[in-house]
């Protein structure tokens, strides 16, 4: 009976979808809304400001449930009142352009027992009722593939192979997070909105020196998968990744700007930490990471045998040499190493750069100072140039 509901939902999104005009946001009404237990049931009442296309699913591993609409504006969900001991954590935002989403992440199986718009009040009601369920249904419902009608516009489109100029080096920045995966929040600020206005500035610098050619993997607050962000860099040819973070880290003294590189050993427990809340972050915004592991384990594969790994600690030195050499504020261990999906390229040199620490007061006061950033937007400037030049040498060299 739930699988066939389930079933529906897709038609019952189309039916809204040709019902309404879609153009304007949707906002989310608070004192409207709730997340109660009504028995051993969780309960979710959604007032909206109009009605929206929606559509509903459960994923496993952690188990959560999806709601994905278009065009909401979820910046109430903190006020709606919340009294449902099944739901872990939940968090929503923008998760394609047009396409906002909402993930429920519960403590156990649950399945949905009712899902309906319920348009006969003054204001549209998403009504959700989810229902504990045998592991072995939860775990057959997630696995069930995407209803036809359900895919989501890509989550970007890929930018076409830049025409090679060998005279100017094409470099990817990466702006961490975005969209329903704001990154560290702090005083009002997000790793997500902040580290989008960095990668702008630095994509200008770097354009006005003339050296290079730059492709962003995010130019607005979107969602984008790690492993998107890296056929990104694929498929724009990239020489050289830079993933742009402010983490907020509670482990140790974190203060500084820091480098990491991928290594399957952490360098300590705070890498691996770290490596492992982006991880998550990514999954529980609703990605299927199910086809990874074949993924990590080719490219595991691939890294021992190319030349990428003592590039990218080249990398690592030149672009420390700069910031130091700047007069820049780093982490007194500033090259730091662990998991990160998101450097796993196989032979594109790639780089994780904590500008700092949102957990650190001095690092935001740095991070939101204009004449700072511009320093170090300078300062990776002159590393990867320096990078760049030593690395065409050493290449030249290796040539018979
Ligand atoms: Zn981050």
């Amino acid at each position: 009976m739930r699988t066939l509901l389930l079933a529906c939902l897709a038609a019952i999104w189309a039916a809204f979808a040709q019902a309404q005009d879609l153009s304007a946001l949707a906002r989310l009404d608070p004192a409207q809304s709730s997340l109660r237990m009504a028995g051993d049931e969780v309960a979710i009442d959604l007032a909206l400001s109009q009605p929206v296309p929606w559509r509903v699913r459960v994923l496993d591993d952690p188990p959560r449930l999806v709601l994905d609409m278009r065009e909401v504006d979820w910046s109430g969900l903190s006020a709606v009142p919340r009294q449902a001991g099944a739901v872990r954590s939940l968090r929503a935002g923008v998760f394609r352009p047009g396409w906002s989403r909402l993930v429920l992440e519960l403590t156990g199986p649950y399945l949905v027992a009712q899902a309906e718009m319920d348009t006969g009040a003054a204001r549209p009601v998403v009504r959700l009722r989810l229902a504990p369920a045998a592991a072995a249904d939860f775990a057959a419902a997630a696995a069930q593939p995407e209803p036809p009608g359900w895919a989501l516009p890509e989550a970007a489109s890929l930018p076409a192979p830049a025409a090679r100029d060998d005279s100017r080096l094409l470099v990817v920045l990466d702006p961490g997070h975005g969209g329903i995966d704001p990154g560290a929040e702090r005083d009002g600020h997000s790793e997500a909105a902040l580290m989008l206005g960095f990668a702008r500035e630095l994509k200008e610098v770097l354009l006005r020196d003339g050296s290079f050619q730059v492709v962003m993997t995010r130019e607005e607050d979107v969602f984008v998968p790690l492993e998107t962000r890296i056929s990104i860099a694929r498929a724009a040819g990239a020489q050289v990744f830079v993933s742009l973070h402010a983490d907020a880290i509670a482990e140790g003294e974190a203060v500084g700007a820091t480098l990491y590189t991928l290594a399957e050993e952490a360098s300590d427990a705070a890498a691996q930490a770290l490596a492992e809340r982006h991880d998550r972050d990514d999954l529980l915004s609703g990605v299927d990471l199910s086809k990874q592991d074949d993924l990590v384990a080719t490219v595991l594969m691939d890294m021992a045998r190319t030349e990428t790994r003592p590039r990218t600690d080249r990398l690592a030195a030149a672009l420390e040499g700069a910031i130091k050499g700047a007069g820049l504020r780093m982490h007194r261990r500033p090259h730091q190493k662990a998991g990160f999906s998101v450097l796993k390229s196989p032979d594109i040199p790639s780089i994780l750069v904590e500008l700092g620490f949102l957990s650190s007061s001095r690092d935001l006061k740095r991070l939101t100072d204009p004449a700072w950033r511009a320093s170090m937007a300078g300062a990776l400037r002159d590393g990867l140039k320096a990078w760049a030049a030593e690395d065409a040498s050493l290449s030249a060299l290796r040539r018979p």
